[in-house]
């Protein structure tokens, strides 16, 4: 057993020779470890200048200012923060002192287990990095019996929190620490960890580090913990991949913002897309103008699996009736004037993902048969090409008329129909769920604050109550223009006024509740004109045709009227011969 005890223990080093050498040694008290015994160690310094190369025996070795040790230092805790930090800096010293305690071994071959184990500590010295002080140290390396207690005078790592990190919070000669623990575990054979029990970096009066064996320290595994590789990449990479799903589910929730409303028809709605988007099948979406099937279509999408894939929107309405099978199955060169390049179609753009094909009835008839090969087959030629395509997309179709009756009347194929038909969901007017209206007018005031940048007090409690008895014939899109009018015209922090909102306040435009809505005496059944006005404006904004109009018109009035042609003929100012002549032309009443 070698033992050594400083001044503060005993007067007197001891030597205590193992059982190979027998005997015992007295050695007078040195107060420092000898200048000659590090001799042998100098030595070993060498410095080749001219071929830019200094020589630790055959390590080659580096001159560096303390100051830039300081200030990478600080970058490294400040981009790494302090745990991270702490255990780059052990392995550093880690690294070093394996290496001094294979050098130790090989230039002190002769000495005492004790004068090898010194040579820790006095490389230490000789590298600049702290000079230590051996306060008691036992040592046995038959039975691998450690511990040690020395002090670190003047430590690199605390002059570079003096200088350049400031007071730390705990002890901070990190890589000194490292360079203890691997040298001693090197030397010993044996994991022993060193813990700075006190230290100058942190206010103490000294530097002071014990060292054990591993088993000997309660939490020997959280510590060693600080010398395992601990690749931020992984982490950082951890975290992109935690991004991105977040990213996602952002995503698909504002593919719900449709998904604002708590009435029972609209949660019915939700429940239907859920379980539509799971599966693959085409999804009908029935509904009037502006109840927002887009929006329901893109929510089918992004809850599908295939999310990550296109959504691409088409308004079959939109695009001439000669074009429409170029622009949603492509067209090759030359196929007819104009096509002045070859180029891929809605379909091909959409392939692996979703298309919604909005105002489904207006396609032509070519372009159904072509739509409906591509629903059996999962394949298209392009306009003027004979290469046939693979194509796999879902299509989501929409309609705000009876597709039963375009059937009917011969416009709409059945065949395409019963595909399109699978599941159909209708989504409900806004007036059918105006409980959800308070939750709408939330959500668009949001997005139109932060559009023109300002900030409202909301709606009036009068033009909320307006809203909440108005018919909303253009739905959620004529809600979202009504508010984002409103947010114009209203100053920061003023409320909305029921005038901001309707350029001409609208009746209800159900007769029958006209005269419970008390919109302030401006409006009453009497301003017909300005009604009229009203909606007619909001029939041309939508593009509904006159056809369409007296359709509606027709329904709403045999409706009301239970059915009975000749009280809805009454309703609407006709004779019942003329209605009934209308309605047989509309196909509304078979001919009889
Ligand atoms: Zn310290």
């Amino acid at each position: 057993m070698h033992q050594y005890r400083s001044a503060r223990t005993s007067r007197r080093l001891y030597f205590q020779a193992d059982n190979n050498k027998g005997g015992f040694m007295h050695v007078s008290y040195k107060p420092q470890l000898s200048a000659t015994s590090y001799r042998d160690l100098t030595d070993q310094i060498q410095f080749q200048s001219q071929e830019g190369k200094i020589w630790f025996g055959e390590q080659r070795m580096l001159l560096m200012h303390l100051s830039a040790m300081a200030a990478f230092r600080r970058e490294v805790v400040n981009s790494m923060g302090i745990e991270r930090a702490k255990g780059f800096f052990m392995r550093l010293g880690y690294q070093s002192g394996i290496k001094d305690a294979e050098l130790a071994r090989k230039l002190r071959p002769d000495a005492s287990d004790m004068e090898i184990f010194l040579a820790g500590p006095q490389l230490h010295s000789v590298k600049g990095m702290v000079k230590v002080v051996p306060i008691e140290i036992d040592l046995d390396q038959e039975t691998g019996e450690f511990s040690g207690r020395l002090e670190w005078v003047d430590s690199f790592e605390v002059e570079i929190c003096q200088t350049e990190l400031g007071p730390m919070d705990e002890p901070a000669c990190w890589s000194l620490l490292g360079y203890a623990c691997a040298f001693t575990s090197a030397f010993m054979g044996r994991e022993i960890i060193f813990r700075e029990i006190s230290c100058r970096g942190c206010g103490d009066e000294k530097c002071i580090i014990e060292g054990r064996p591993a088993e000997e320290w309660d939490d020997a595994e959280i510590f060693a913990e600080y010398f395992k590789e601990d690749p931020i990449m992984e982490e950082v990479y951890n975290l992109q991949s935690q991004l991105s799903s977040l990213r996602s589910s952002l995503h698909k929730q504002q593919g719900q913002y449709y998904g604002i409303g708590q009435s029972p028809s609209y949660n019915k709605v939700c429940k239907m897309i859920d379980k539509a988007a799971q599966g693959k099948v085409s999804v009908l979406l029935l509904g009037e103008t502006g109840v927002g099937k887009e929006v329901i279509a893109r929510s089918v999408h992004l809850r599908s699996e295939r999310s990550e894939s296109p959504f691409v929107p088409v308004n079959c309405a939109a695009i001439p009736p000669d074009l429409i099978e170029a622009e949603l199955f492509g067209v090759e060169k030359g196929a007819y004037t104009g096509a002045n390049q070859s180029r891929e179609g809605r379909f091909e753009r959409a392939n692996g993902g979703t298309i919604f094909l909005d105002e489904v009835v207006e396609l032509t008839a070519r372009a159904q048969a072509t739509l409906l090969r591509v629903l059996q087959e999962g394949e298209l030629e392009r306009v003027g090409d004979n290469r046939t395509r693979k194509v796999d997309v879902r299509v989501i179709a929409a309609t705000n008329e009876s597709l039963e009756q375009a059937v009917e009347e011969g416009r709409f194929r059945a065949d395409l129909f019963y595909r399109l038909n699978v599941f159909p969901v209708r989504i409900p007017p806004l007036r059918e769920r105006l409980e959800d209206l308070p939750l709408l007018v939330e959500h668009f005031l949001e997005k139109f604050h932060s559009e023109y940048d300002k900030r409202t007090l909301g709606l009036s409690d009068k033009a909320l109550e307006l809203c909440l008895n108005y018919h909303w014939p253009g739905n959620i899109r004529e809600l979202e223009n009504v508010i984002e009018r409103g947010v114009i015209l209203t100053d920061n922090n003023g409320t909305i006024s029921q005038e901001s909102l309707f350029a001409a306040m609208p009746a209800a435009m159900e007769s029958g509740q006209v005269d419970h809505v008390d919109l302030s005496g401006n409006v009453t059944t009497g301003s017909a004109d300005t009604n009229l006005e009203h909606w007619s404006d909001v029939i041309l904004e939508d593009g509904i045709s006159l056809e369409q109009v007296e359709v509606i018109l027709m329904k709403k009035a045999l409706d009301q009227a239970g059915q009975n042609v000749s009280k809805a003929a009454r309703i609407l100012g006709l004779t019942r011969p003329a209605l009934a002549y209308r309605l047989k032309k509309s196909g509304l009443l078979p001919d009889s």
